[in-house]
């Protein structure tokens, strides 16, 4: 039995991404199958912890695929991606360093909160780096923007890279262009007002890969 696309359920972004001929129907299938599985997703407890599954936002057809480390308390409480104080702090650099609509998918290593804001630990990571894979086999991004250390390190293993030491260069994952820059969060708890200059930075040559005349003209 071959599996039907009912084109009026789909949201409206990813019907024009079909209409456009920007997305197959078959990669909107493996799209709907990826976000059921983290959905339903009880690979680790967390899954059974968190309030919301936090998939992302953004287009499946982005040219930049940025991925945090993992839902905080206001993405779990909403399911949204990046919008807390440090989700607030890089969606104003992302919109300064160019980026809009329709450029930009935003995720987390893990798609479920750690409690009391801890860190994830190895095993999640591993646990969950099956749905980053499926969502970037669909997404197909020309750069993988890893927002602080735990995203370096998810995509970076050998060698493992200190953040400090690589943030803002072209590194190669999975056959993918991938760029470290600093989290927000550090941005924001750090005396120094240099790391807020490097993250406008970095996501400028990161916008810059993509876009090297500037960005076409957009409403948005
Ligand atoms: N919000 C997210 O979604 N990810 C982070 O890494 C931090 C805050």
């Amino acid at each position: 039995m071959t599996e039907e696309l009912d084109l009026d359920s789909l949201p409206e972004d990813i019907q024009d991404l079909v209409l456009s001929g920007d997305m197959t129907e078959k990669e909107v299938l493996d799209w709907l199958k990826v976000e059921a599985s983290v959905e339903s997703c009880l690979r680790c407890d967390l899954g059974h912890l968190c309030l919301h599954k936090v998939f992302g936002e953004g287009s499946p057809k982005a040219p930049f695929f940025f991925v945090g480390e993992a839902p905080g308390e206001k993405e779990d409480v909403t399911g949204k991606p990046f919008i807390g104080k440090s989700g607030i702090l890089l969606r104003k650099s992302m919109y300064e360093a160019g980026f809009r609509k329709g450029d930009v998918f935003l995720s987390n290593v893990l798609k479920c909160r750690p409690p009391k804001q801890r860190q994830p630990t190895q095993k999640e990571v591993g646990e969950c780096f099956m749905h980053l894979w499926y969502q970037l086999e669909t997404i197909k991004p020309k750069v993988i923007v890893g927002v602080g250390s735990v995203a370096l390190n998810a995509f970076i293993t050998k060698p493992k890279r200190a953040i400090g030491s690589c943030r803002g260069d072209f590194l190669s994952a999975y056959g993918y262009k991938f760029m470290a820059v600093w989290h927000p969060s550090y941005v924001l708890r750090s005396y120094q007002k240099l790391r807020r200059i490097e993250l406008a930075k970095d996501l400028k040559k990161a916008f810059a890969l993509v876009y090297p005349d500037g960005r076409p003209e957009t409403n948005d």
